[in-house]
């Protein structure tokens, strides 16, 4: 497995020989089994496979948050080998952002609701970096997971607009066994606070269960899910969202699909999951 911070390297080694197939799956390091599903997945259909763990600093809106995400360099690139990982670019921020750095991608409307509403500028970060990512490595195949789903949704805009030539693929989310979603940021969270992050699935099953009982009334499954999390004393609701899945629209009612989606917070921990209904 070949490591590199420097772009000239990781180009040189991805275009070592233009024949092959290259996987790419971006990442922010202090990986966990949903990261690797998505190593695995772009393992089986490609014959090579890249990785970039950066934690870009723009995306960031809250620059506690920024400070505070945890990193483990060392532990990520020894599970990254065991997977048969071929290329890791482990840049540092001044190599992917020049001191004059001044040129951003934007995605307009469907960035607006959700993340977009509650972290000002977060997908303005996020689609400048991948689209960096995508033209340092140049993949065939590039894997995101649903557990960010409008992030999926965002960069599948972003890939048509600018007519990136790779194919996106969104990868189921990956949950612990009490169903909360994998997260480098659940390892911030104290025993109790853990305890009580199940809150997010249970919202999501139990107004799965409504749907599947006939509800299609999005006021009646968002109050399904508030009252799910109020036992939990640590959880405060940032949002809760019955969503078109592609337009990231509100819904009234759910005639086909719909995007269910909330964000909590855990004491001062920001946890976000999603469910695709129907
Ligand atoms: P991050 O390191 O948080 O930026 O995540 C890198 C990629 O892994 C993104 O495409 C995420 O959506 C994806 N990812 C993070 N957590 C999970 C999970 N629990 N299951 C599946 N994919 C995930």
């Amino acid at each position: 497995m070949k490591v590199f911070s420097e772009i000239s390297e990781v180009r040189k080694c991805r275009w070592r020989d233009a024949s092959l197939n290259w996987g790419l799956v971006p990442t922010m390091g202090l990986l966990h089994e949903g990261h690797l599903s998505l190593v695995r997945r772009a393992r089986n259909e490609n014959q090579k496979v890249g990785v970039s763990i950066f934690v870009n600093p723009i995306q960031f809106n809250n620059q506690q948050d920024l400070v505070s995400y945890p990193r483990d360099l060392e532990r990520d690139l020894e599970l990254l080998r065991k997977e048969g990982v071929d290329l890791v670019w482990t840049p540092t921020p001044n190599i992917v952002y020049a001191t004059d750095f001044q040129t951003f991608v934007e995605v307009e409307r469907i960035t607006r609701p959700l993340e977009g509403k509650a972290r000002p500028g977060h997908f303005r970060g996020v689609t400048t970096v991948v689209a960096k990512i995508f033209n340092v490595f140049q993949p065939h195949r590039a894997y995101f997971g649903q557990k960010d789903a409008q992030q999926a949704v965002v960069i599948r805009q972003m890939v048509r607009d600018l007519n990136f030539n790779l194919d996106l693929i969104t990868c189921p989310t990956v949950r612990e066994t009490d169903g909360l979603a994998m997260s480098s940021r659940n390892a911030r969270l104290s025993p109790a606070a853990r305890r009580q992050a199940v809150c997010l699935f249970r919202a999501l099953t139990a107004a799965e269960n409504a749907f599947h009982a006939g509800a299609r009334n999005a006021a009646k499954l968002k109050s399904v899910m508030e009252k799910t999390t109020e036992p939990f004393d640590k959880a405060r609701i940032d949002y809760i969202s019955v969503a078109h899945p592609e337009t990231l629209d509100e819904l009234t009612a759910i005639n086909e699909k719909a995007l269910l989606s909330l964000a909590l917070f855990i004491d001062d921990l920001r946890l976000i999951d999603n469910l695709i209904l129907g």
